[in-house]
C-alpha cells in the first residue's frame, strides 16, 4: 500500500464542491457523501480506531506540522479519517463549506460560543432553550466576561431592542427544545448582520434533512448528533458547521487545544446513522403528525404543539424554513404534574427518557427533568407548564403508538 496515498481516487468522488453533489438528493448524499475508500475497497466506511499516525520520515512529519500537507493526519485530537468522513457527509448534507465534529452536542455549542466570543462581548439569545444551552449562556459565559440577554426571540423587535454596541452573536434554537417554538431564521439573521453580529442556530431538532439554517442566512449551525443522527440511542456526538473562514479563524485552534474530539468509533456509528436518517425522519415525522392529530381530539389535552400542524400559530415560519414537522411534539394535559405523572405510569409502549430522535418513542416531563433547575415562574414564562410533556415519536407501528398514547391520556384524565 503506498504510504503517501491512503485512499484511492474515490476519495473526492462525492465530496463538497466537486460539482457532483449539485444534482444529487439528500437521500443519496446521506449514503455516499464524504466517503473515502482505502485500496482494500471496503464497502462500508473504514473505522480508523487510532490515536496517531506514523510518518514515512522526519521531513514528512515536519511538513504536516507546518500545515504544508493539509490532507495528512497528525493526531486524532486534531482530525481522524473516520471523523473526517462524518464531517464531510454532514457538511455536504447541510450545504456548509466545512464541519467539525465534537464529542457531544454541548461541546459543539460551547465551541461555537467560546471559540468566537471574548471578554467584553455581548450575546443575545432566545429564552426557550435546552437546559444546558441556557447554563452556558446564562452562567458560564458571564464568568469569562461575556454578557448575555435572554429575550422572547419570536418577535423581531425584541432582538433590535436588546442590541448593544458590543453585541457580537445571536443564539437560537428552532424548533426549540422542548416547546417546539419556531424563530424566523432569515429575519433574525438579517437583524444580526445589520448589527455586525453572527447568528448561531442549534439545529438539533431540525436535522439537516428538515431544515438547513445556513441556506436561510445563519452563520453557524450546531448539532447534537446524539439525537436523530445516531437515532438509535447508542452514542453521543456533536457538530459545528460554518464557513471555512469561521472554522479556520475561530474554531480550529480552540478544538485542537481544548480537545472535545469525537471518538472515531462514535463517528463511524454516526456515519451509519446518516445512511438511514432520511428514512427514519420520514417515518418518525408521520408518526409524530398522527399522534398530534390524535391528541388534539382528546379530552383532557389542553394544547398540542407540533410545527407541522396546519393550525400551528407559527405555520407561516414553518412553511418558510422547514421541510417537515419532525419527530418531536409537545402537549399539555389538564391537571398539571399529577396528570402528567399518571400519564407516564399508564404508558405501556412509549418509554420515559429525556432523549429524542430515537427509534423508540420517548416521553419526558420537562418541568421535573431537563428544566427542573428553572423556577416555576421562569418555566411558565417560556411555555413549560406543569402539565406539559415532550414526546419524540419513534419508528413503531403508528396504530400501536396511538393506542398507547390515547389510553394513557384517558387513564390520566
Ligand atoms: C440534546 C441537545 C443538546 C445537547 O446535546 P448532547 O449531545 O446531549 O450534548 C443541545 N441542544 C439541543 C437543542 C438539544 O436538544
Amino acid at each position: 500500500m503506498p504510504v503517501d496515498s491512503p485512499f484511492d481516487d474515490e476519495r473526492t468522488e462525492v465530496a463538497v464542491g466537486s460539482g457532483l453533489t449539485d444534482h444529487l438528493h439528500p437521500e443519496t448524499l446521506a449514503v455516499h457523501a464524504g466517503g473515502m475508500r482505502t485500496p482494500f475497497g471496503e464497502t462500508s466506511e473504514a473505522l480508523f480506531l487510532t490515536q496517531g499516525f506514523v510518518y514515512p520520515d522526519m521531513e514528512s512529519a515536519e511538513r504536516r506540522f507546518a500545515g504544508e500537507d493539509p490532507d495528512g493526519f497528525i493526531y486524532s485530537r486534531f482530525s481522524n479519517p473516520t471523523v473526517a468522513m462524518f464531517e464531510q457527509r454532514m457538511a455536504t448534507l447541510d450545504g456548509a463549506e466545512a464541519a467539525r465534529a465534537t464529542g457531544t452536542g454541548m461541546a459543539a455549542v460551547a465551541a461555537a460560543l467560546l471559540g468566537y466570543l471574548k471578554a467584553g462581548d455581548h450575546v443575545i439569545t432566545s429564552r426557550v432553550l435546552f437546559g444546558s444551552c441556557a447554563v452556558i449562556l446564562g452562567e458560564i459565559l458571564p464568568k469569562f466576561g461575556v454578557e448575555s440577554t435572554f429575550i422572547d426571540g419570536t418577535r423581531p423587535e425584541n432582538w433590535r431592542a436588546a442590541l448593544r454596541p458590543n453585541t457580537r452573536a445571536f443564539f437560537i434554537e428552532s424548533p426549540a427544545n422542548p416547546t417546539t417554538e419556531l424563530i424566523d431564521i432569515a429575519e433574525t439573521a438579517e437583524i444580526a448582520h445589520e448589527a455586525g453580529a453572527i447568528l448561531i442556530v442549534d439545529n438539533a431538532l431540525g436535522t439537516p434533512l428538515i431544515q438547513n439554517p445556513l441556506q436561510h442566512g445563519a452563520d453557524v449551525v450546531t448539532y447534537s448528533a446524539t439525537k436523530h443522527i445516531d437515532g438509535q440511542g447508542r452514542c453521543l456526538g456533536g457538530l459545528v458547521l460554518a464557513s471555512e473562514e469561521f472554522i479556520e479563524t475561530h474554531l480550529k485552534n480552540y478544538l485542537r487545544h481544548t480537545g472535545p474530539a469525537l471518538s472515531p468509533f462514535n463517528a463511524w456509528v454516526l456515519l451509519k446513522g446518516l445512511e438511514t436518517l432520511p428514512l427514519r425522519i420520514a417515518r418518525q415525522a408521520r408518526n409524530a403528525r398522527a399522534l398530534a392529530d390524535a391528541l388534539k381530539r382528546l379530552r383532557g389535552v389542553s394544547q398540542v404543539l407540533y410545527p407541522g400542524l396546519p393550525d400551528n400559530p407559527q405555520a407561516a415560519i414553518f412553511k418558510k424554513q422547514m421541510k417537515s414537522g419532525g419527530s418531536v411534539l409537545a402537549f399539555e394535559l389538564e391537571g398539571g404534574k399529577e396528570a402528567a405523572f399518571r400519564f407516564g405510569k399508564a404508558l405501556e409502549l412509549v418509554r420515559i427518557s429525556n432523549n429524542f430522535g430515537d427509534a423508540k418513542s420517548l416521553v419526558t416531563h420537562p418541568a421535573t427533568t431537563t428544566h427542573q433547575r428553572f423556577s416555576r415562574e421562569e418555566r411558565e414564562a417560556i411555555g413549560i407548564s406543569e402539565g406539559m410533556l415532550r414526546l419524540s415519536a419513534g419508528l413503531e407501528h403508528q396504530g400501536d403508538l396511538i393506542n398507547d398514547v390515547v389510553s394513557a391520556v384517558k387513564a390520566a384524565h
